[in-house]
């Protein structure tokens, strides 16, 4: 079994990016610069914010946190938005999910300009992903495609369940796994739910890409020897040893899954950071989009 580690194939990722960076202040250009906006207090939320402000200081962006109370009106926070659409110095923005209830997350998701939604979570950005067609990948099924990429795993004719069908990990993670590419051109299966004879099917899996937010839902019985196994779910599991006082939990019975695996992610140091870096590669890809060209 090898482990498919996130953190040294994003530390790569963030080293070349802060190299073009360096090139692009070298040759009298600025900074690319990403936008977040936090709505409320949420821990989780503040806490990924943090995390994604750190890095694009590390690779040399700019970023602007905007914080909002989570008492702002739907209107407020959608004249934010269209301040950020029209600002030329901000390259791309996030909003940070989930928005308190009483805003409508997708009337807000609608109204970022896709050549800015690094997020990828416009319509425009999903429906050029599902034709091919240049767009942003959301940024967890792009990590997960890199880390495939980089570490030359074989995905063509292989047999692919994806767990979970979330519009920003599961969906586009199957359209990615089955499309004419490498990594690619595997067949892919897409459960959830309602899926019947998970277990059957999922002992039938080349490669299982696990997306629903179960701890340790998948265990050894369900997986195939040789299998690849993609772990995507972070749950926060109280724990009382920890300073923070919880740990992330994926959905994969890591210990003895891995026994079988050829190939597997552990939690957080697999998708989490690929993730991360996916954020800081669209955000180098607005830049340059909305400086030399208007096709996103
Ligand atoms: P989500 O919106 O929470 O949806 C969960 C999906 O799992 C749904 O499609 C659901 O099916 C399916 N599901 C639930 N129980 C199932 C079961 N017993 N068997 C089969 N399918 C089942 O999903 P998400 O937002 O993609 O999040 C999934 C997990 O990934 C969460 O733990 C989240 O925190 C984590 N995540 C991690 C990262 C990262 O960077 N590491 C990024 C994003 C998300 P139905 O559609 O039928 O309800």
């Amino acid at each position: 079994m090898q482990l498919l580690d996130g953190n040294a194939c994003s530390e790569e990722i963030r080293k070349e990016i802060k190299n073009e960076v360096e090139n692009i202040i070298a040759t009298g250009g600025r900074p690319p610069h990403l936008a977040a906006v936090l709505v409320g207090n949420d821990g989780a939320s503040q806490n990924y914010v943090a995390f994604k402000i750190r890095d694009c200081e590390e690779v040399g962006f700019d970023s602007t946190t905007i914080r909002m109370d989570a008492s702002i009106t739907e209107q407020d926070l959608l004249n934010k938005v269209s301040e950020l659409n029209e600002n030329t110095a901000i390259d791309g923005f996030i909003i940070q999910l989930p928005l308190p209830a009483h805003i409508n997350e997708s009337k807000i998701v609608l109204a970022i300009d896709p050549k800015k939604d690094v997020d990828g979570f416009c319509p425009e950005n999903v429906g050029n992903l599902n034709l091919g067609l240049p767009t942003y990948v959301s940024a967890t099924p792009n990590g997960i495609m890199e880390l495939l990429r980089r570490n030359k795993i074989t995905t063509e004719g292989k047999h692919c369940v994806v767990l979970g069908r979330s519009n920003i990990v599961g969906t586009p993670m199957a359209i990615l796994m089955s499309r004419n590419t490498d990594p690619g051109n595997a067949t892919v299966t897409l459960a959830h739910s309602r899926t019947k004879n998970l277990k059957e099917l999922c002992l039938t899996a080349d490669i299982l890409i696990v997306a629903i937010g179960k701890t340790e839902f998948l265990t050894a019985d369900m997986v195939k020897e040789g299998a690849v196994v993609i772990d995507v779910g972070q749950t926060r599991v109280p724990d009382s040893t920890k300073k923070a006082g919880f740990r992330n939990v994926g959905d994969v019975d890591f210990e003895n899954v891995k026994t079988k695996c050829s190939y597997i992610t552990y939690v957080t140091g697999g998708v989490g950071p690929m993730t991360r870096a996916s954020l800081l590669q669209n955000t180098l890809k607005a830049y340059r989009i909305n400086r030399e060209t208007s096709d996103v």
